[in-house]
């Protein structure tokens, strides 16, 4: 049983059916989607744990704001409470918004970097560092070093390195045109960073004259975080936290499919006039008038919505205590997960649940396939198949990453308890007889980013 003492701050109003198709017929849709669960159609997933992106339950408001939408190309009602709205929440004064997180990011870099600058980040998330290296930059991670480690207990394991951070600002003097901090540290397992490193890492951007933005796509989930842990932040209410760890940035972009609770959204938001007009002539050139960004009036008005939403502690104490619980019951079952467990996700370590495969044989792939298979569960790997590279010294093997993980990211508001501890009790079973699962080859790959479209054989 997941141990949850905190119910669900809602009630049920709407339903939407899922169903989980019989065994036989996975076995079917694994086998024509070549064991890649990514080619699986979601009418046959039963519970879908593959992001938490764009997946968000909206509520009763943001439905109904949905129909006070205000089409007009311009100057349209909804962009002005969005407008207000995240001046409230963030303290920051320009805002711009997008369709997605990414376009923030590609709007910020390719009108800032310059070839060769240097970008420093706790962890870049896979996009970020994607924009970065697009826009001729060099992202750089320095998260703490407990950040690498899945096992080493740390409340804060988001941390920036801020001896680290110090010595590249000094080294890279000129070059870097901004300091990025992610909240949480998605990448890192959804670890948070604590208010006192958000106040560091500002004073050494300061210090040396550098912006500080902050990647804010769970900026709810870490304020909580804070609350819970931090010394003297525990009487604070959360939208104090998140005004105090805005006032210490210059900006922010936002992915709003996250911690907006909306299907799609995002923006960019800035303290400082000065990067401001040449990013809303970019924005129109690839996402629209300034008052609308690639979004419908009533996507900014659910957006709006949900950040409000987002931030109401009963709310944040359901949302973290769920995927606490959830990762709580697995470890329980004997099920190797990295901890302390994050703010959206639980993450298995595959090469513990599976010590009989080897890492050429992608263990995380293979947990992820028996998860469908058995449950009609989706997951993702985070491994060797996401991660790994040609070695050019071993002609025909791989360069493999550090850790195979199966990630499970629990989507807000969406799965009940009993959801998730359906998938505890199938994943426990998985593990009681973990010599069972069978190693994966690949036989068809992309060049690039290959864990999307790549089909496998079992071994
Ligand atoms: C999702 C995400 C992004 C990108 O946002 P999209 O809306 O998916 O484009 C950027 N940074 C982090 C940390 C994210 O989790």
């Amino acid at each position: 049983m997941m141990k949850n003492t905190q119910p669900e701050p809602w009630r049920v109003k709407v339903v939407e059916s899922i169903r989980r198709i019989d065994r036989d017929a996975r076995e079917e849709c694994l086998r024509r989607a070549g064991f890649n669960v990514f080619g699986i159609a979601s009418e046959d997933i039963y519970i879908d744990l593959l992001t938490d992106s764009g997946t968000s339950a909206m509520s009763d408001v943001q439905w109904s704001g949905l129909m006070r939408g205000d089409e007009s190309y311009a100057g349209g009602r909804n962009y002005y409470r969005f407008e207000e709205t995240v001046h409230t929440i963030f303290g920051l004064p320009h805002v711009i918004p997008t369709h997605q997180g990414r376009v923030a990011e590609n709007l910020l870099f390719s009108t800032v970097l310059k070839p060769g600058d240097v970008v420093p980040n706790n962890t870049h998330f896979d996009t970020t560092r994607a924009n970065v290296e697009a826009n001729g930059g060099v992202a750089v991670d320095l998260v703490i070093p407990e950040g690498r480690e899945p096992r080493t207990p740390h409340p804060f394991k988001g941390n920036m390195d801020l001896v680290r951070l110090d010595a590249c600002l000094a080294e890279n003097r000129g070059r870097v045109p901004m300091v990025l901090l992610t909240l949480t540290n998605n990448s890192g397992g959804g670890q948070p960073v604590s208010l006192e490193n958000v106040r560091g890492t500002s004073a050494v951007c300061r210090k040396h004259g550098v912006p500080l933005i902050i990647d804010a796509c769970r900026f709810a989930e870490n304020a909580w975080f804070i609350k819970q842990r931090e010394k003297g932040q525990g009487e604070r209410a959360v939208h104090e936290i998140v005004r105090e760890i805005f006032s210490l940035s210059d900006g922010c972009t936002m992915s709003a499919k996250k911690d907006g609770l909306a299907n799609m959204g995002g923006f960019l938001a800035l303290r400082d006039e000065a990067w401001v007009d040449r990013l809303k002539n970019k924005l129109i050139l690839i996402e629209g008038f300034p008052t609308y960004g690639g979004l419908a009036g009533r996507d900014l008005e659910a957006i709006a919505i949900g950040l409000e939403e987002v931030l109401r502690e009963d709310y944040l104490a359901f949302r973290v205590g769920q995927v606490t619980a959830f990762g709580e019951a697995l470890a329980a079952a004997g099920v190797p997960v990295v901890e302390p467990i994050g703010g959206h996700a639980v993450y298995i370590d595959a090469r513990a649940f599976a010590p009989h495969l080897p890492p050429e044989q992608y263990p995380a792939e293979a947990l992820t396939i028996a998860l469908y298979r058995e449950g009609g569960i989706r997951a993702v790997e985070i491994g060797g198949v996401m991660f790994g590279k040609p070695d050019p010294e071993r002609p025909g093997r791989e360069i493999l990453p550090a850790l195979d993980l199966v990630r499970l990211a629990v989507p807000r508001r969406v799965y009940t308890n009993t959801h998730l501890e359906y998938v505890a009790e199938v994943t426990a079973g998985l593990r009681a007889n973990p010599s069972a699962l069978r190693g994966v080859r690949i036989v068809k790959q992309a060049p690039v980013l290959r864990h999307f479209t790549a089909r496998f054989e079992p071994m």
